[in-house]
């Protein structure tokens, strides 16, 4: 089976050279940074892992930095597993590809089919998204 693929930009943030994560819009992404473990003011906070709060505004600047990138996901089947109605932790189990590995990320209750996710298995990282039904099993 063939499974189709999706062109997509994502925004991928990073503290220099140091990849972070992804979202699928340029402010989820800086919602992204400003939740991440490593941002924070490295003075203020008794967590020393914490890098800084500023933003990278030319490409030698130290600081976080956002940049879009062109991907191509692959469309696969996900299985929405739990009940939000009987607040049980709702799970969205995929399975990458390429390594056969099975995923199960937490799902929040505003959750939206398709889903992007990615499996690092690869050097080159790898992008499904995952679709999924609600109503079943998973209300
Ligand atoms: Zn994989």
């Amino acid at each position: 089976m063939v499974n189709d693929t999706e062109e997509l930009v994502i925004y991928k943030y990073s503290w220099n050279t140091r990849y972070c994560g992804f979202a699928s819009s340029k402010s989820a992404a800086i919602e992204g940074v400003k939740k991440h473990y490593l941002y924070g003011e490295p003075e203020e906070n008794e967590n020393e892992t914490v890098l800084g709060t500023q933003w990278a505004e030319t490409q030698d600047e130290e600081g976080w930095r956002v940049e879009p990138h062109t991907i191509h996901a692959v469309k696969i089947l996900g299985d929405l597993r739990g009940s939000f109605a009987r607040k049980e932790t709702v799970h969205l189990i995929w399975q990458c590809l390429e390594c056969n590995q099975y995923f199960s990320d937490d799902a929040k209750e505003d959750i939206v089919s398709p889903v992007l996710v990615t499996c690092s298995c690869r050097k080159n990282e790898k992008f499904y998204l995952v679709e999924f039904e609600r109503g079943g099993n998973g209300e």
